[in-house]
């Protein structure tokens, strides 16, 4: 099956042709239902009515204009954004990456701005992944991820997870930042404690650093909150988001107070699409629907049915599975060491359902928000039919 993509992806010989809430219909018309909702991406939905009609919308009025111009659009965006947060001002990029580059850029102009240009490092976690760009590659530090594409850009140091000596230990006059993902998404599902995540802020506070978060996977209503970070009550200073920002439009967002965005003045950052009209459409329609007094609650209501049924899959497969991991919609399956994660996601495609794995052997489940009951359980009833295949082949 030769293609002429770059063979940069090991993937699934499916297509699919078309989708509608949580289902995914291949070219065969075979239905699927989509528990992994495109990584995170696809939160309100395959299709959803509000989103297709504001894009629709737009597309008729008008796409792109540059940033050489007010963009009404992304200004309402970005409004919105800082109404809901701690955040003051946000830059809108296309990707994670590209919000978590911005972050990274904010924070170190924020002391060369300052006078500080040596404080300059930024404090990073074992099993974080902050996208494939070289900058934040190398805030990753994932060395598969890497490898052979030396020289690695300098200036980050990696720290083992949940360990305040360790961050005790790595702070330096020359540390301008912490960066977390307060649930850790591609390394594993590893939530950090409400505790740590404190523990951050405090340190970030008592040192004059600035504290980042990557809610790329974990923000906007993920983890049954609308940002992870609110499960421990903390505020970061920068915030970078995207994967379900866009619902499916890519779009990512760079959220920082205006102090610690104190440097970022005309001429420091820019992306030739970020925050264009049509990317800013897609935002305001997945914000109106998030922003609806009862899609928290329902999020809550799903994910507490999630973890029920979860839980009762683990104990009836405790042969393969170890532990349960995540918080919210955003969860993992710890799968003992004969029972590969890629099989099992494998499996669970043959049972026309959709996962994928994470770091550490986790096969990862990030359902649509809006995933209905119905939905929901008969996804889990097709993954119990290949955990049982699973059981049964590594038996
Ligand atoms: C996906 C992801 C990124 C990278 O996002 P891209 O859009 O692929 O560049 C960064 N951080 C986290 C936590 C992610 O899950």
């Amino acid at each position: 099956m030769e293609t002429h993509l770059m063979p940069t992806y090991a993937r699934a010989d499916v297509a699919f042709a078309r989708g509608e809430g949580a289902r995914l219909y291949d070219e065969r018309g075979a239905d699927y239902i989509d528990l992994l909702a495109g990584i995170g991406v696809i939160s309100l939905g395959h299709c959803h009515p509000h989103l297709v009609a504001a894009v629709q919308e737009q597309a008729e009025r008008l796409w792109h204009v540059s940033n050489l111009f007010r963009i009404r659009e992304a200004e309402r965006a970005a409004a919105r954004l800082c109404a809901m947060t701690f955040a003051e001002v946000v830059f809108f990029g296309n990707s994670g990456a590209e919000a978590i580059e911005a972050a990274i850029k904010v924070a170190r102009k924020h002391f060369a701005a300052a006078g500080e240009p040596q404080r300059n490092r930024i404090i990073t976690f074992e099993g974080a992944f902050h996208g494939r760009t070289l900058g934040a590659l190398a805030a990753g530090g994932n060395e598969a991820h890497l490898s052979g594409f030396e020289p690695r850009c300098p200036g980050f140091i990696q720290v083992p997870r949940e360990n305040e000596k360790a961050v005790r230990a790595a702070i330096t006059p020359e540390v301008a930042a912490i960066l977390v993902e307060p649930v850790q998404g591609e390394g594993g599902i590893h939530a950090f404690s409400d505790d740590f995540l404190r523990f951050l802020r405090g340190v970030c506070d008592e040192h004059g650093i600035l504290l980042i978060f990557d809610e790329i996977q974990c923000g906007l209503g993920r983890t049954g909150r609308m940002f992870a970070c609110e499960h421990a009550g903390v505020w970061p200073d920068i915030m970078a988001l995207a994967k379900g920002l866009g619902g499916g439009f890519p779009v990512g967002a760079c959220l920082a107070t205006r102090e610690a965005a104190s440097g970022m003045v005309a001429g420091t950052h820019g992306s030739t699409f970020g925050g264009n009209p049509l990317a800013m459409a897609a935002v305001s329609a997945v914000l109106d629907e998030m922003e609806k007094p009862g899609f928290l609650p329902q999020v809550r209501e799903r994910a507490e049915g999630l973890d029920l049924a979860l839980r009762q899959i683990a104990e009836d497969f405790s042969g393969v599975v170890r532990a349960l991991r995540g918080r919210g919609l955003m969860r993992g399956l710890h799968l003992r060491e004969k029972a590969p994660n890629t099989e099992l996601v494998r499996l669970a495609r043959e049972e026309r359902v959709i996962v994928c794995g994470a770091g550490e052997n986790v096969v990862r489940l990030l359902p649509p928000l809006t995933i209905t009951e119905a939905e929901l359980n008969e996804g889990l009833a097709r993954l119990r039919r290949a955990l049982e295949r699973l059981a049964h082949e590594t038996g």
